[in-house]
């Protein structure tokens, strides 16, 4: 599903107490407000008001159906007046959708003259949401609460990004994998389990024999490759002038796409070990596959894979891009201290700053022909690098916040794409939380999902969420990382 076609519904609390008048008025409001906040275009998806809730089998009701409701990606409640929070008791221990709690209020000021004891049973969310608030933490809901005036921009922006996190809930619930081959030998942090990602995730990983995409491959015609071509040839710089090595890509390609699209699958790993039958390694393949957005992850990391295909449906119409990215050496200059992030091939050119240029150079490990790949530099701004980890009992994630330069130099011997970035609080100092966290050397980096989304991902999936900030330390941190160690064996 397109995310502009999830919807979230608006629940309004109240109850009988303050007569039909005051529940027809608070009805009215709710449908004019949900109307307003759809019509600024500031929200990313539809928000549906559905009712004002007075008693336990409305809310109930509600949330059974939201249960099943397929284009229902989570409700939002906000409590014009007083509802007594027993009543929704029942309804919140079975809500199975993302859930928030918009504290707000219709009325932007206190109106001086007009305010009597009527306008303020009218007007009682400050303390209605309080009530709703300690039955939140009492049931411990996994709950985003946003207060704000409801015609704010940016409440609205930030109601719009918790849509955004919930609706890559709904397409994490339903995510494949497709895996070409194992994760490269002995290597720990590409490790995980499966069934553990599934129970939390949703996403079901599976592998298919290589030998199935060489057959697939094989079976590519010159029609279908002449077409991909001018795809290239109108996307990119063809920089080569062996351009049979380029078809073989666009031929790779192909075939993944097939099988990818035929098992349902809308992320995929391959390894550089596993390439029987197949003449290069896939590289501008892959990243032409990420840039129409399906996931990919290197040497068989499946998690990185999926977190990409997660991370471009949740920045789904943004324009800043997303990539899968693997931190690989650094620059250690005083006062000018960098990260240069590249993969050996497969960085998505979603992130690139100039057109990207096709070009086919070598590759030192694989045993295989000369790949062609997108060579690029990313673009500056802000961003964060995520990575997700099997600590043993629990998936962890991390993310942490880095300023993203125009590479200082220009490294003109490097065949491979390229972004350079200072990692926050320092690069040091943010290392060493990272190593510290577990954080793996394979991320996503993305300019566009914000750390506040993701944690509100992390959530709504219910695993562990580690935010490296200008203002980490690592002592704070390593404190952090035992307490959560503690609380999780409790779980
Ligand atoms: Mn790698």
């Amino acid at each position: 599903m397109k995310l502009q076609e999830y919807e979230f519904w608006f629940i309004v609390g109240s109850q009988f107490l303050y007569g039909s008048e005051v529940l027809e008025t608070v009805a009215a409001r709710a449908s004019e407000m949900a109307d307003k906040m759809n019509a600024s275009g500031i929200l990313p998806c539809r928000i549906v008001y559905k009712v004002t809730a007075k008693t336990p089998e409305e809310i109930s009701d509600l949330v059974k159906e939201a249960n099943y409701c397929d284009t229902c990606a989570g409700v939002v409640t906000w409590m014009h007046t007083f509802s007594p929070s027993k009543m929704w008791i029942d309804g919140l221990r079975g809500l199975q959708k993302p859930y928030c709690h918009f504290a707000t209020q219709y009325n932007r000021e206190i109106p001086n003259e007009e305010i009597d004891m009527d306008f303020m049973n009218l007007n009682q969310a400050a303390h209605g949401d309080r009530e709703h608030g300690f039955l939140g933490a009492r049931l411990r809901c996994p709950r985003k609460v946003i207060m704000g005036y409801w015609q704010d921009e940016e409440v609205l922006q930030k109601l719009g990004a918790w849509m955004r996190a919930a609706a890559a809930a709904a397409f994490s619930k339903s995510l494949k994998v497709m895996r070409f081959g194992d994760n490269m030998r002995n290597v720990a942090v590409t490790e995980g389990d499966k069934v553990e990602a599934q129970i939390k995730l949703g996403w079901q990983v599976n592998t298919w024999p290589v030998g199935a995409l060489v057959e697939e491959i094989n079976a590519v015609t010159e029609a279908e490759i002449d077409a991909l071509m001018a795809e290239y040839t109108e996307k990119y710089d063809m920089a080569t002038d062996r351009l049979d090595v380029v078809r073989y890509q666009a031929k790779e390609e192909i075939a993944m796409r097939k099988m990818l699209d035929r098992e349902g699958c809308k992320a995929f790993t391959n390894t550089f070990e596993d390439l029987y039958g197949m003449e290069q390694l896939p590289g501008l393949a892959s990243q032409h596959l990420m840039a129409l957005g399906y996931g990919y992850g290197g040497e068989g990391d499946w998690k990185v894979a999926a977190m990409t295909a997660v991370i471009k449906a949740m920045t789904e119409g943004m324009t800043g891009g997303s990539a899968f990215m693997e931190d690989y050496t650094y620059h250690l200059v005083k006062g000018s201290e960098y990260s240069l992030g590249a993969h050996m091939l497969e960085v998505c050119p979603s992130v690139a700053a100039q057109r990207p240029r096709i070009e086919v150079h070598p590759l030192g490990i694989g045993d295989r022909g000369d790949p062609a790949r997108l060579v690029f530099e990313g673009h500056a701004g802000t961003a964060c690098v995520v990575s997700l980890v099997d600590m043993g009992g629990r998936l962890r994630m991390i993310c942490q916040d880095i300023e993203a330069v125009k590479p200082i130099l220009p490294m003109p011997n490097l065949p491979v794409a390229r972004v350079m970035w200072r990692a926050m609080p320092d690069l040091c100092t943010g290392a060493e939380c990272w190593i510290l966290a577990g954080g793996a050397h394979h991320t996503v980096l993305t300019y566009d999902a914000t750390p506040e989304m993701l944690h509100d991902f992390a959530r709504i999936m219910e695993i562990e969420f580690v935010h490296i900030t200008k203002d980490t330390t690592p002592e704070a941190l390593e404190q952090e990382l035992f307490l959560q160690d503690l609380a999780w064996k409790l779980k």
